[in-house]
């Protein structure tokens, strides 16, 4: 009984059942053993969380880890610009694996200062987040990223993927995984699509692709013009090769919702997509910030959950975001759907909340219980105050986490059974101090860079 923890709090959302008063939930190893009512707990070293709501560690679908280092330096960027920006800032400045993986490791503390335990990843260096991610203790899939919008470069992209992927298998754990993800309709072939996602059910890789986007996006599929387009033709690329009704049915046509991917964005998407992607099986990355931001639009959630698509709460990079705060875009994720469906009833933050944690879990589908607490689950929590004035009078507890208490440190976070944050601050001081130095100066390399660019 020694090694058991019993975390007790005012609150315990179970998510898979209904909220819990002065309620416990019991750790032992990396595993939940206890979740209930406090006076029914096992003993055990007992930490009080006091007036706090506790609940399943958040889940973070859509990240780019290795673009923490670019935050608030592509401000005001049109998409094509902020894209063009960012890639050569990514090859000139952080070419360097070790700062990328300092970069990573630093989002990846801000997720966990934010109560965040299990992270999506798109990623072209792939490595070094796989690397931060395991030396962190977190939960995370690392979708590697594949280009090549020349049906010619097919075969020779597919095999530097396979040399990539067959690498980065030797750094899986149980809890750090591998995928894949052909980056999106204006930098992939349709051939390539097809190829990537043969590729993946053939190892059984989880697969991810920016999707729907953009106008551009849409102009590129669609009509077969715009700057993407106009770029494809520079580079003498033909773009009817990439036309389709859509950017779902491009994807269909190429044979990749085969794989059932993990659709980030699907901002741009009508009835007859939504139930196309609910027929192949695949999943949601809801970014509503990152949507928002670039004014791509909003994406249409309540028609998606109506066709019982999986959907979870998605970031994207801090370089469009600016936040790595899944509980404040859970806050953003019920805004946006009131704007968009004039009801203050279809997306209620209950419901927002719980895409955060069991629907995140469950739109990854990469690990039984992520995202609930029930005995078995992986020990994955965090816990956040009610005892701050933006929480009171509490009248509901869903109510007061995502629009009074969001953006707030939490109170406990702990990852795969163990604390990694106690009162809003990392329990491992001394490497977080010496990451934040490092990271400083790649920050102010960064800054100085971008301030001499000419776009
Ligand atoms: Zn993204």
């Amino acid at each position: 009984m020694a090694d058991v923890t019993v975390y007790r709090a005012s609150w315990v959302l179970p998510m898979a059942q209904p909220p819990i008063a002065n309620g416990a939930v019991a750790v032992d190893g990396d595993r939940i053993t206890y979740v209930g009512a406090a006076h029914g707990a096992p003993g055990g070293t007992v930490i009080d969380l006091g007036d706090a709501a506790l609940m399943p560690g958040l889940v973070n679908v859509h990240t780019h880890l290795e673009l923490t280092p670019l935050r608030h330096l592509l401000e005001g960027l049109d998409f094509a610009q902020w894209i063009r920006t960012l890639t050569h800032l990514r090859k000139s400045e952080l070419a360097d694996p070790a700062d990328v993986e300092v970069g990573a490791r630093i989002g990846i503390a801000e997720g966990l200062l934010r109560g965040i335990t299990t992270y999506a990843d798109t990623s072209d260096t792939a490595a070094p987040i796989m690397r931060a991610m395991a030396s962190m203790g977190v939960r995370g899939v690392v979708y590697k990223e594949v280009f090549g919008p020349d049906p010619l470069q097919c075969a020779a992209s597919l095999a530097q993927l396979r040399d990539a992927v067959r690498e980065l298998r030797a750094m899986e754990t149980n809890v750090v995984r591998v995928g894949v993800s052909p980056h999106a309709p204006y930098s992939v072939s349709k051939a390539l699509f097809g190829a990537v996602a043969s590729y993946a059910i053939a190892e059984e890789l989880p697969m991810a692709v920016h999707l729907a986007e953009s106008a551009f996006e849409e102009d590129l599929v669609v009509r077969g013009s715009g700057p993407y387009a106009e770029n494809w033709r520079s580079r003498g690329i033909d773009p009817d090769g990439a036309r389709a009704r859509s950017s779902v049915a491009l994807l269909y046509e190429a044979g990749a919702l085969r794989a059932r991917p993990l659709i980030v964005h699907a901002v741009r998407v009508d009835a007859d997509d939504i139930a196309l992607l609910a027929k192949s099986g695949c999943a949601i990355a809801h970014c509503p910030v990152s949507n928002a931001r670039f004014g791509h639009g909003i994406a249409p959630v309540r028609e998606m959950l109506d066709a019982r698509l999986r959907v979870g709460i998605g970031t994207d990079s801090v370089a469009s975001n600016n936040r790595m705060d899944v509980l404040d875009e859970a806050r953003v994720a019920h805004l946006m759907a009131c704007t968009q469906t004039q009801s203050w009833r279809t997306f209620p933050s209950a419901l927002a909340l719980w895409h955060a944690t069991e629907g995140g879990g469950q739109a990854l589908g990469l690990w039984d219980g992520v995202g609930v607490l029930r005995v078995g689950a992986p020990a994955d929590l965090c816990a956040f105050p009610l005892d701050g004035l933006a929480a009171m009078p509490l009248a509901d507890v869903h109510d007061a986490l995502v629009h009074g208490v969001a953006g707030s440190p939490a109170r406990l976070t702990v990852a795969a059974g163990e604390v990694k944050v106690r009162d809003g601050v990392t329990v491992d001081q001394r490497r977080h101090s010496e990451d934040q130095d490092r990271f400083r100066l790649i920050g102010n390399r960064l800054v100085d860079v971008r301030l001499h660019m000419s776009l």
